[in-house]
């Protein structure tokens, strides 16, 4: 089952995103700052990172930049979640080590959309003596 760490502070945010989420399949951790999403990405080993930008503790570009320095994680993408969804936010975020950006607020569908595009909810299963 692909898992999905989510990093937001607004609760009904994150409680909507994360039932979405299960919804569809994923394995979902949520947290509610930037500390906590370090420490639940080297516990939890998530394969996609949805990141608030704005959160306590850590701001979501801190987290993600210590979530990537962290062994096995500079290939986990990372999709920052903005309400600063300036153009000449892009290289800031990028530099951060985020892979993807949508401005807030986002439909849990767009989440969902973006995520998919990096992975599905479950690989698809071997055939038979494959
Ligand atoms: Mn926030």
């Amino acid at each position: 089952m692909t898992k999905v760490l989510i990093a937001e502070d607004n609760a009904d945010s994150r409680e909507i995103l994360s039932l979405e989420l299960e919804a569809e399949g994923y394995a979902v951790r949520a947290v509610s700052d930037g500390l906590s999403a370090v420490e639940a990405a080297a516990d939890f080993r998530p394969d996609v990172i949805v990141m608030d930008i704005s959160l306590p503790t850590l701001d979501g570009l801190e987290a993600t930049r210590r979530i990537k320095a962290q062994p096995g994680f500079a290939n986990t993408p990372v999709i920052a979640l903005t309400a600063h969804a300036m153009t000449e936010d892009e290289a800031r975020f990028r530099a951060a080590g985020c892979d993807y950006y949508l401005a807030k607020p986002a439909s849990p569908e767009a989440v969902l959309k973006v995520i998919s595009r990096f992975l599905p909810p479950s690989a698809p299963d071997l055939p038979p003596g494959a």
